[in-house]
């Protein structure tokens, strides 16, 4: 309990320079792997907390979008070393004291600035991070700065390199129009599927050349089939980005790119992405063109949360006035890449309401984001994540 209270008097002697933060962020947004201003403005906060910060983690371009990522590390010291000039990703914490990660993010909207809140998730993981470590400085505590959530994902690469493996669970809040726990997310594995055929002219009565669009069309009917018999158990669409350049000429090259969804990794990868490869090879030899598949963004896997830290989670924004609705198992609507740091370590994410009925990704949520209800209720939801973190360290 005592923990707890030094946990939750830290964030209010901080309150107001972790809102100084997230308006200056409100302010500059950013889109995901631009994130620079944002880097700095939060750095430069963790550093004045005595955190060790290593900005850009992107290991000299093996993971160019991790340079906008950032990791800032405290604490750990009495059961063991950390060894803040280690970069390789296998050795960065060289002891065995627990290890608590607080996810933050910052990327913006094209057109809608913040409107889906990172602002203020970066500002709730830095204060939890901050509360958490003054209570617990035994535990190495970190704040992962996670780019790009918006676009290709930044905890996708995160994950990749090792980032999250060492920790014994990480925490992240995404603001809302309500308050929610549990569902899922889906697994995406975006796919770009080429057709390359032989142009020819249109009235052409010796060349009929080969039409990639023909091809295209065909694999079209055949994903809309895949899609009718999987019914709720795949989400797919599909768009042509390709399709010729003009009516008298017989396209030789089409392109169709596709999301596809899945309640699991498993069931996407196994089960549904290899239908439609096949759908391509089929369409292809149909019309007699070449195919080649390419996933141009990479797996999101499915949000697999931890049962206990949902359940800590859920007591303690409960008893800070934010009753949490559980979502059933299988509900999922969009895809995160929290998702994959669920595959690698105890993960959660609420939804902490800051304005009832508010839908993130609109022109209201970014307004919500910067107002000063929404401030306050990000130092609550920094409370929340810190007081559940030190309870999930004692129920383990
Ligand atoms: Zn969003
Ligand atoms: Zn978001």
């Amino acid at each position: 309990m005592q923990r707890e209270k030094i946990a939750v008097r830290t964030i209010d002697r901080i309150a107001e320079g972790l809102i100084d933060v997230s308006k200056r962020l409100h302010a500059h947004p950013e889109l995901g792997g631009e994130e620079h201003y944002a880097v700095t403005a939060v750095s430069a906060y963790l550093d004045e907390q005595g955190f060790t910060v290593r900005e850009d983690l992107s290991e000299n371009g093996r993971y160019p979008i991790l340079k906008t990522a950032l990791r800032a590390d405290k604490g750990g010291t009495e059961q063991g070393q950390y060894d803040s000039n280690d970069i390789s990703s296998q050795g960065r914490l060289l002891n065995n004291a627990y290890k608590m990660a607080f996810l933050g993010e910052y990327d913006a909207l094209p057109g809608l600035g913040h409107g889906c809140g990172h602002n203020l998730i970066a500002m709730m993981s830095i204060g939890a991070a901050v509360g958490f470590s003054e209570a617990m400085p035994e535990v190495v505590t970190t704040f992962f700065g996670c780019p790009a959530e918006e676009t290709v994902g930044g905890k996708v690469f995160m994950s990749e390199a090792g980032l999250f493996k060492p920790y014994d669970a990480a925490l992240i809040i995404h603001p809302g129009g309500c308050n929610e726990l549990g569902g899922t997310s889906l697994a995406t594995h975006p796919l770009e599927v080429r057709f390359t055929g032989r142009s020819a002219h249109v009235a052409s009565l010796v060349d009929r050349g080969i039409n990639a669009l023909d091809a295209a069309v065909v694999f079209y009917r055949k994903v809309m089939d895949i899609k009718n018999e999987f019914g709720s158990a795949a989400v797919i669409g599909a768009i042509f980005t390709e399709a010729g350049q003009a009516p008298n000429v017989i396209p030789d090259k089409a392109t169709v790119r596709l999301t596809v969804r899945s309640h699991t990794v498993d069931h996407l990868e196994e089960v549904v992405l290899p239908r439609i490869r096949n759908a391509a090879a089929e369409a292809a030899a149909e019309i007699g063109a070449a195919v080649e598949t390419e996933y141009y963004e990479p797996l999101f896997k499915e949000m697999k949360e931890d049962l206990t830290l949902r359940s800590i989670v859920g007591d303690t924004m409960k008893e800070f006035g934010f009753e949490p609705r559980l979502l059933p198992e299988d509900e999922a609507d969009g895809s995160t890449d929290v998702g994959n740091v669920s595959h690698d370590i105890p993960t959660v994410q609420p939804t902490l309401n800051i304005g009832d009925g508010l839908e993130i990704h609109t022109p209201a949520f970014a307004a919500a984001a910067g107002s000063d209800e929404g401030y306050r209720r990000a130092v609550i939801g920094a409370k929340i994540m810190a007081v559940a973190a030190i309870r999930y360290y004692y129920e383990k």
